[in-house]
Parts: structure tokens; sequence; C-alpha cells
């Protein structure tokens, strides 16, 4: 769950013009793959129009508990109607080498929630429009991009370690600079953030399990069907 809105892309052609011979050369294999939309972005490509691929194809041994296909959520509905993770192909393939770096100490990833349809952000809207805790769908959520993760940390039998929060718990124990709960808690919390940086995410302040791919404003916002699958 992300609880602040996500900002449209701003970005125009004045800054696909300024591409100089360095950022060409970073994003030609991008163009080769077939993206419409390509900006650079820190040293790296960003494909706007990305393809979706299923997480669980790309990192079979992240657990899913993908609590919006279950009424296990703050909102006690189930919103969507297929149990299934789909992240932009290049956000799953960050999420796979953090599996892989976890695993080598025991441990991995378990996925709350991933990509979001934007008429599912309506439905959330619709039920509770409070934008402390629901992104207005007429800016649309980060988890709408398919670059955005709600992840955990599971021991190498899949059980969740202690956090300092229940997971879409609304409070300063979801904060990541939370100095309360156990040392263990906290423990955790540090050793996923560590993980998920050093692939490149970044946490939000308000959300322990929160986590963005860079570049994650270029995507751009879908409302492609959960149950469609991959997008080709
Ligand atoms: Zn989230």
């Amino acid at each position: 769950m992300f609880l602040l809105a996500g900002r449209l892309p701003r970005y125009g052609l004045g800054v696909l013009a300024c591409l100089d011979l360095l950022a060409a050369a970073i994003v030609l294999p991008a163009v080769a793959a077939g993206c419409s939309q390509v900006r650079p972005e820190a040293g790296q490509a960003v494909c706007a129009d990305e393809p979706l691929v299923d997480l669980a194809d790309v990192a079979p041994r992240i657990v899913l508990d993908l609590r919006y296909a279950t009424a296990d959520n703050f909102l006690r509905q189930k919103l969507y109607p297929v149990a299934r993770c789909l992240l932009r192909e290049s956000v799953a393939d960050r999420l796979r080498r953090v599996q892989d770096d976890l695993e080598v100490k025991g441990l991995g990833l378990k996925v709350f929630d991933g990509y979001r349809p934007l008429s599912v952000q309506r439905r959330m809207w619709g039920v509770f429009p409070d934008p402390k805790y629901v992104a207005d769908p007429a800016r649309g959520s980060r988890h709408n991009r398919g670059a955005a993760v709600d992840v955990t940390l599971v021991d190498a039998k899949g059980r969740e370690l202690p956090m300092p929060s229940a997971f879409d718990e609304f409070s300063e124990r979801a904060h990541r600079n939370y100095a309360g709960g156990t040392a263990e808690q906290r423990r955790n919390r540090r050793v996923l953030e560590d993980a998920m940086e050093r692939h490149g995410f970044s946490g939000l302040d308000s959300e322990w399990w929160h986590f963005d791919a860079p570049g994650w404003q270029h995507y751009t916002i879908l409302d492609q069907p959960l149950e469609r699958g991959v997008s080709r």
C-alpha cells in the first residue's frame, strides 16, 4: 500500500532533446528492445512502456502473500480477482537479485503487493477516500506504474521475520525511522532495507515495507487487468 499520491510524468521532448552521446549509447539497448519512450535517469535507461511480467516466472522462490487478492487487508475486501504479482520486467529482475542475495543468508522475500491496476485504485478510493491512506486515483499510486513493491523478510522455511509493525499498519511503528520495537525487529527492517537498496530500490519513509525501483516516476500508469497476465 502506498499512502501518498504519485506524480504524473512531467518530462517532455526537451529532456529527450538533451541526450548527449553517452546517454544515447546508454539508451540504445532499450530502443532496440522496442521501447517507444526512453529517458535517461541517473546513468540508466527507463522504458516507460516496459512490459509487465509475472514475478512467479522470474523469481519462483519469492513467497507471495498478495493481500488485496484476499479480504485480509485494511479495507477488508478482496480487490484483486487473481493472486498474481505483475511487475515491470527490469523491476522483477532487480527483485530476483535481491532474493539471490538474501538466500545466501538463509533468508528470502515475501511480497504483499506489486502492480495494481488503476481501476482497483479507484475502487480503493471509493471505499476509503482519504489521501492520508490511499493515493487519489486522479493522480495514481506508485503501484499503478508496476515499479513499486511491498515486501518483508522470511526465513528459509518461508516464515515471516518480526518487523516493527504489521503490513499496512498506519501508525508511527510503520515509519522507517521508528526507534521503538525490539532490537530484532529493527535489525530485520535494516536487513531488508540494505538488501533492497543494494539493487537500487529506495524505501518510503512512512512504510518500512514499500520500495520503489529507480526511475519509477517515468513509467506510465496502467490499467491492464491482473487476470490478463503478462503483457506480451
Ligand atoms: Zn506500497
